[in-house]
């Protein structure tokens, strides 16, 4: 048999870092076994579930890049199924109509806990055959009474339930619709689910969907529970924390290499490797390697993953991304260097695409106002001179390359008899409109010529004007 994993979000939200961490552990390890993953959308709670939510989530696995093999499947989809799977285990005696209203079933629940005893439903109707006619009923699951059930758990181990503790539950609503446990249990089935990998948030629902899966005669998958992803402060993630949408991540500017790479550390390991390729991870994740313990997010970390990714995949792949949020801060690259030499000059000068597309504009936009305080600074009325000299110089360059553009700053600085700084400074502030930027020959090399002439120009009339009022 194929060996198959799923993923089976519920649409209730967009996808969040702990369902794409669960997403990505299911296809690193259908992936690393050449095995099927599937994506099923379980949207039978139809007063939460929405297409908007369907389609966060297919973004957010589409962005990680995370392809299924199969699916998307629906849930709402396959109810006739479920009904068959119903009327299967109706028929061979490990289901049955319960009669008692939701008041006596709380009753029973009060009289056990009086008693010290499990609260559960008493199993009243579980043996009767004496149905009455025109009442509403549920259908309860019949749950061994004894023994116990064992989740061999990949990832925490055995872990033995008392079959005592657990209660006939619920599968079919008194308007016939299945409940959760039951149509997880029959697409497990019917997709030859062999790892169910999920977040341990479900542990409490695996005994259960054990005993019904046995009941069917169906093959028990193994069964991997990933345990959560914390806030820095101890508590559950959650939007309290910051980011918690993988498209926010997105629009933040991190690569989707680097918070895929961040994910897959954080639950899992190998040896103290940090950085591991898409191929690496395939080849190395292991359920067998993640962590029992939950782990803190730690968005320092998830940075230095991206800073790594932008400064060491391919440029032209980096690019694309940057063209998205150039896009988003409204910057048309048209007109202007290609976005790879952007990324090549920058990547180390940020901590994420969005802060490279915003300290990138320059290269893009004329502008009118200069940053004040590097005006303040580094156009005072005596750099009027140096603007003058190097603009005549790199007017002349008839090959507008860094080499030459450095040796224009350079002539003008022994001409006269300045430091470096005082006119590359100046020439600085003047075609970028601030005292940061990528090393000055390069950055200018990748503005048009005439387009630094002009922008000289601009900062001598603010240089005039600061001698007129001086
Ligand atoms: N639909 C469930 C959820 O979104 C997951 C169920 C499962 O993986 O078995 O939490």
């Amino acid at each position: 048999m194929t060996l198959t994993t799923r993923f089976a979000p519920s649409p209730t939200g967009y996808l969040h870092v702990g369902g794409a961490r669960t997403a990505l552990y299911s296809w690193l390890y259908a992936q690393k076994n050449g095995g099927n993953f599937i994506l099923r959308i379980e949207d039978t709670d139809l007063e939460r579930s929405t297409q908007a939510s369907v389609d966060a989530i297919m973004d957010g696995m589409n962005w990680l890049n995370l392809e299924w093999t199969h699916g998307p499947y629906f849930q709402t989809q396959r109810f006739d199924r479920y009904k068959e799977v119903i009327e299967q285990l109706l028929a061979s005696g490990n289901a049955y109509r319960c009669y008692s209203t939701s008041e006596e079933v709380e009753a029973m629940r009060e009289e056990a806990k009086a008693k010290g005893e499990i609260e559960k439903y008493n199993g009243l109707w579980r043996d009767r055959t004496d149905h009455p006619e025109d009442k509403p009923y549920v259908i309860r699951f019949k749950n061994p009474l004894d023994g116990d059930v064992v989740i061999n758990d990949i990832v925490k181990g055995d872990i033995t339930i008392s079959n005592q503790q657990l209660d006939d539950l619920i599968i079919a609503r008194s308007d016939g619709t299945p409940t959760y446990n039951l149509t997880v249990v029959v697409d497990d089935l019917d997709m030859n689910i062999s790892h169910v990998v999920r977040g341990d948030d479900h542990i409490s629902n695996t005994p259960k969907q054990i005993n019904i899966l046995k009941a069917l005669g169906a093959n028990i998958p193994a069964y991997a529970h990933i345990p959560m992803i914390l806030g820095d402060d101890g508590k559950r993630l959650s939007k309290r924390h910051g980011a918690v949408s993988v498209m926010q991540y997105r629009d933040d500017g991190y690569l989707p290499e680097a918070l895929l790479n961040y994910l897959v550390r954080l639950g899992w390991s190998h040896g103290d490797q940090e950085i591991f390729s898409r191929e690496e991870m395939i080849e190395l994740f292991d359920l067998t390697g993640c962590n029992r313990a939950p782990s803190a997010f730690n968005t320092d970390k998830l940075v230095w993953v991206n800073q790594h990714y932008m400064k060491t995949l391919e440029p032209s792949y980096v690019a694309k991304h940057l063209a998205w949020h150039m896009a988003e801060q409204g910057i048309n690259v048209e007109n202007g260097p290609a976005l790879e030499e952007i990324v090549k000059v920058q990547a180390d000068r940020v901590k994420t695409l969005k802060e490279m597309a915003q300290i990138s504009r320059y290269f893009y936009e004329d502008f009118t106002e200069l940053d004040a305080a590097a005006v303040k600074k580094h156009l005072r009325p005596v750099v009027k001179e140096p603007l003058l000299v190097v603009k005549e110089k790199l007017a002349a360059l008839t090959d507008w390359s860094p080499a030459l553009i450095h040796a224009a700053i350079n002539d003008t600085a022994t001409e006269l008899e300045v430091g470096m700084g005082k006119v590359g400074m100046p020439l600085r502030v003047a075609a970028t409109g601030g005292g940061n930027s990528p090393s000055l020959d390069i950055t200018l090399a990748l503005l048009d010529q005439q387009k630094v002439l002009d922008r000289i120009d601009q900062a001598i009339v603010v240089v005039e004007a600061r001698i007129a009022n001086s």
